[in-house]
């Protein structure tokens, strides 16, 4: 009967019901007896270097099947989980899980690849985030060259100077600065390169249309020389056709993530598709 209640005030949720405070405090708890029953997951989309053709790394992504509500979205729970503070010892353990994860790939020979793991805004500002990193890395005996972390224009730019002084204590464990969904924030060149990142994500938005729109190409097309003139990494997120990536290669953007290439995978099938890519194909 948990289960039907469940089902109700799930629907109940919506985005169009954004502001119905109840609803989130049900999902919210929700997703903490998730969390402490280990009913979280990771997927792991992997990347692909455009030029070389192999698989430089993934992005872990968190997933929720819950038993009773099904497969939630991470675009429902996670600003749920931001509003409420709970994103905290949700990202730790995504954190945690990732890295550990990519150890024991390590132990399977699979190696080179870097992980990237988001941070929300309230992650980011967490007071405990650098020592939480640190005890991470240590624990699992992952190189902080291979810790990639993805954060957003604005949650950098909360508080200038902190974001600085926290990128700067990153960039010194060797951990690497990605900003995600590049493009939609308010970053001007000379912002940006105030701060130590290593690589632009290419907002999907600016992807999707790659085809068709002569805004959207003219968009990448500046992104990519921007990056290019302060030596950054350019990775296009939701890339799904042939087109899309044809346009991104010739222009020298560096890697691809998105459903061309493949989905978000569970850990065992992110294994699989690494040792299947690596196989010499027969010519
Ligand atoms: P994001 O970091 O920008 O992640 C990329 C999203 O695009 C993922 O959605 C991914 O599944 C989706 N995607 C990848 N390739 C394609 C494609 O070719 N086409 C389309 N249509 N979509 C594609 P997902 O997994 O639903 O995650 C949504 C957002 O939730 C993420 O956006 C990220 O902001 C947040 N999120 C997910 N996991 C975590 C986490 O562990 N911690 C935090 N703080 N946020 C997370
Ligand atoms: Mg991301
Ligand atoms: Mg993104
Ligand atoms: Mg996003």
């Amino acid at each position: 009967q948990a289960k039907a209640a469940g089902k109700n005030s799930f629907a109940f949720y919506s985005p169009a019901h954004d502001d119905n405070s109840i609803a989130r405090l049900e999902l919210e708890s929700r997703l903490r007896c998730a969390l402490e029953l280990g009913e979280l997951e990771l997927h792991y989309q992997p990347k692909l270097d455009l030029r070389s053709g192999r698989i430089t790394g993934m992005e872990a992504l968190l997933r929720w099947p819950s038993p009773g509500l099904g497969m939630v979205s991470p675009e429902q729970f996670i600003p749920v989980a931001e509003e409420t503070g709970l994103i905290v010892p949700l990202g730790k353990w995504a954190l945690r899980q990732a890295c550990r994860q990519n150890m024991a790939w390590l132990a399977q020979g699979l190696d080179g690849l870097t992980v990237a793991v988001n941070l929300s805004p309230r992650q980011f500002s967490d007071p405990d985030l650098l020592t939480d990193i640190v005890s991470i890395l240590h624990e699992t005996g992952l190189d902080g060259r291979r810790l990639e972390l993805e954060i957003t224009e604005s949650a950098i730019m909360q508080d200038a100077e902190a974001g600085r002084r926290l990128l700067r204590s990153l960039k010194s464990l060797g951990v690497r600065i990605a900003i995600d969904d590049f493009g939609t924030g308010y970053s001007s060149l000379s912002t940006l390169k105030q701060f130590p990142i290593d690589t632009l994500k290419i907002d999907r938005s600016f992807i999707a249309d790659l085809a068709t729109d002569p805004e959207d190409r003219g968009l990448t097309e500046a992104i990519l020389q921007m990056a290019r003139t302060l030596k950054l990494h350019v990775v296009a997120e939701g890339v799904e056709n042939r087109v899309q990536q044809a346009f991104l290669r010739e222009r020298g953007c560096d890697e691809l993530q998105g459903f061309l290439f493949s989905k978000p995978l569970p850990a065992a099938e992110f294994a699989a598709f690494v040792h299947d890519q690596r196989q010499p194909t027969a010519a």
